[in-house]
């Protein structure tokens, strides 16, 4: 205890060793681990915690809830002449330069109607008055690419991808045990509302109209099918398209959210004051974090994270221990 407030002073290893911290703790174990090990610390809900007798030291219920993830429709398609090499595992794929970096060569994004975007979110009970974030300003919602590689890994096939940029949907990691060594739960809940529905249905019937134009079709002879899956056409009805997503739909594996800034952190990535007045005062601040997240969590995540990461150090350098 510190002026009345709970310092974190150290961290626990494993085997039971204790390494005493000279300023403070950073915890930096990733969108999954991070929650687990909050939890483990007793830092969480208290009705998840109680679960699994782990005392409450500080109450913080968003631990772990806000899970959000890139995802999407991917879709395999045979090519039409394979011969040229245009697919990892093809024996003509010969350069090396090729295998620099992603199997990638453009990534467009795409924005949705307003009005369309307005009536899903309505339906997913959320307020369209005023100005809700997804609909005040056009976004790139949609990414979509061509990726030169897939299963088979013989140079046959590449894929495609339809990509939700700023999910809607929301997801949860818990503990599954209080023992350190089992994995916790992860619930991704992807596609779970109408907003992230109808965007990934908009970018799956644009990859469709795509690939059967003349030079598409020149590309790729057609969509390698599951068994039982209705192909993807531009005027395929929206459950179908659905039912389809449900079978196919995927992660480009960029978990975030689970100690979500504003609920768990504060904007210096502290774990949040439990009194509100302490974010309310540095709302500048969190406009700015925020606003810089919005702005990068529509592409890659890395460059988020160096960024924010960046911004940190300074600050925790130059502030003393609270
Ligand atoms: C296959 C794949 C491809 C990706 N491609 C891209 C891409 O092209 N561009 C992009 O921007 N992003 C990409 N990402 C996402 C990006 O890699 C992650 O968003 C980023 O690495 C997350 O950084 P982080 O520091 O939060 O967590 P992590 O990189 O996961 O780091 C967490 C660290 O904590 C350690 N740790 C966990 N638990 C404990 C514990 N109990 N004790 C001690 N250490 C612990 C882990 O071993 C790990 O080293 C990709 C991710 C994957 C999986």
């Amino acid at each position: 205890m510190q002026d009345g407030t709970r310092v974190a002073s150290g961290v626990e290893l494993a085997d039971g060793r204790t390494i005493s911290a000279n300023k403070e703790v950073v915890i930096s174990a990733g969108t999954i681990r991070t929650p687990q090990l909050l939890l483990l610390s007793g830092i969480g809900p208290k009705e998840e915690l109680d679960n699994h007798g782990i005392e409450q030291v500080v109450e913080s219920p968003e631990v772990g809830k806000n899970l959000w993830d890139h995802f999407g429709l991917m879709q395999t398609w045979k090519l039409r002449h394979p011969e040229i090499g245009a697919s990892l595992g093809s024996t003509a794929w010969i350069d090396s330069k090729f295998m620099n970096g992603n199997l990638i060569d453009w990534w467009v994004n795409q924005s949705v109607s307003k009005e369309e975007l307005s009536t899903a979110l309505e339906l997913d009970g959320e307020s369209v008055e005023g100005e809700h974030s997804l609909l005040r300003t056009p976004r790139c919602y949609l990414g979509l690419f061509v990726h030169y590689v897939r299963l088979p890994l013989d140079g046959s096939v590449i894929s495609t991808w339809a990509l939700d940029h700023i999910p809607t949907s929301r997801g949860s990691v818990t503990l599954s045990s209080k023992d350190i060594e089992q994995k916790p739960i992860i619930d991704h809940n992807h596609y779970a509302t109408e907003a992230d529905r109808y965007r990934i249905r908009t970018g799956t019937r644009t990859i469709a109209k795509i690939l059967n134009t003349l030079s598409g079709k020149e590309i790729a002879v057609g969509e390698v099918l599951p068994d039982g899956i209705h192909l993807v056409l531009e005027n395929l009805s929206d459950e179908d398209i659905n039912a389809r997503i449900c079978v196919n739909r995927s992660t480009i594996q960029h978990p975030a959210g689970t100690a979500s800034m504003g609920k768990v952190v504060d904007t210096r990535l502290r774990r949040s004051s439990s009194r509100g007045a302490w974010v309310e005062g540095r709302r500048e601040d969190l406009r700015r974090k925020l606003k810089l997240q919005k702005k990068q969590a529509v592409g890659l995540k890395a460059a988020t994270i160096y960024e924010l990461a960046d911004s940190k150090v300074p600050v925790a350098r130059a502030e003393p221990k609270t």
